[in-house]
């Protein structure tokens, strides 16, 4: 049986992105060889970037000074690749605390400079974003992270700030209509929204580099991979292919604003729900909810584990919080259908039936 997987990453992707990618795998658009042993150098892989590149532009309004990279090293190489290139140590970055990620990049970060926690939302156990502070004007650069995976937590708007705007867009990248223009840097790690791991989305305004006075080492300067468009050293290929058949989804399905759209309608079910069910409730406020990461709790916690179980039995798996906060949480993003949704609905209404 078919289940629908809930966990946050590596994580779900369209049935029809798995069928193309197994077809690829034993050959490549029939040129008598795999997507896997081709040269990463080669006419048909060099198709490939070109076309990911192009969807990532287009997707996201770009204009001519932002870079598309495809990296390696997860999300978490760009918490020290950022600072690295753009920050200089007699420098300072403002950083948004908001949870588990934001916590990594800003101990990161303090290594090659100083950083100023301008808000944190740490003293209610990140259970909601802080919504009232002061971007210096004298920052280097400002880091956000648009949608906290581990707690449930998503930024409806993106801030206005004076500084260049830096952000971790890991869980919700392409989950929504969104102007590009506004960063001067955007990261995510290919396995929660476009593809599986491997591969990491950087767009960078190349007008932020070369102002960093220590030197870099080759593999971990932008500018290398920009000169090299993402072939400086062998990338991974598979996942950029990948990434490049959701992309190519998520036009065929209307683009941004309907992916969006069905985001929204996803997540107010799931809510409706947990707002509903005497037997749970969410843990960060309202405002601030995640459309893609929703967490919540069981208000008797010895009927976690069961809920958890029976869920699993009835093919809905990965439904269980991070092991560092706990509860439940389900990750429903772009290519969780609604019948995914619907029927994590109905399992927690029969499931109240039986313990309430
Ligand atoms: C998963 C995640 C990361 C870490 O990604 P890796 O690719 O595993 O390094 C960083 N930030 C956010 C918001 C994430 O969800």
């Amino acid at each position: 049986m078919k289940k629908y997987n809930f966990y946050s990453g590596p994580a779900i992707l369209p049935p029809v992105v798995f069928q193309q990618a197994a077809k690829a795998v034993i050959e490549l658009d029939d040129i008598g060889l795999s997507l896997i042993e081709i040269s990463h150098r080669s006419k048909e892989f060099q198709a490939v970037v070109d076309e990911a590149v192009q969807h990532v532009q287009e997707l996201f309004h770009l204009n001519a000074d932002q870079k598309v990279l495809f990296l390696q090293g997860g999300a978490t190489m760009q918490f020290c690749q950022i600072p690295y290139n753009i920050l200089n140590s007699d420098e300072k970055a403002a950083y948004l605390d908001i949870g588990s990620w934001s916590k990594k990049a800003i101990k990161e970060a303090k290594i090659f400079g100083n950083v100023e926690v301008i808000a944190s939302s740490a003293d209610k156990n990140y259970s909601y974003l802080p919504k009232t502070y002061t971007i210096p004007s004298d920052a280097t650069y400002f880091h956000i992270t648009t949608n906290e995976t581990i707690h449930g937590l998503q930024m409806q708007d993106i801030p206005q700030s004076p500084v260049p705007l830096i952000a971790d867009m890991s869980s919700d990248i392409f989950s929504r209509e969104l102007d590009g223009k506004q960063f001067s840097l955007i990261y995510a790690g290919a396995q929660k929204n476009i593809g599986p791991s491997g591969a990491t989305l950087v767009v960078v305004n190349e007008r932020m580099l070369g102002k960093v006075s220590r030197q870099i080492p080759t593999i971990l300067d932008y500018r290398n991979h920009i000169k090299d468009g993402s072939l400086h050293n062998t990338p991974s290929t598979f996942s950029i292919y990948v990434c490049l058949l959701t992309l190519r989804w998520i036009r065929e399905q209307g683009g941004l604003t309907v992916i969006e759209q069905r985001n929204i309608s996803k997540a107010a079910k799931l809510y409706a729900e947990i707002d509903r069910n005497v037997l749970f409730e969410g843990t960060v406020a309202r405002e601030d909810r995640s459309l893609m990461n929703v967490c919540w709790k069981v208000l008797r916690p010895e009927l976690e584990e069961p809920f958890h179980a029976f869920a699993k039995e009835n093919g809905c798996v990965g439904i269980k919080g991070h092991r560092s906060v706990g509860g439940l949480r389900a990750s429903i993003y772009n290519a969780m259908p609604v019948k995914g949704v619907e029927l994590l609905v109905e399992l927690m209404q029969e499931f109240e039936r039986k313990n309430a």
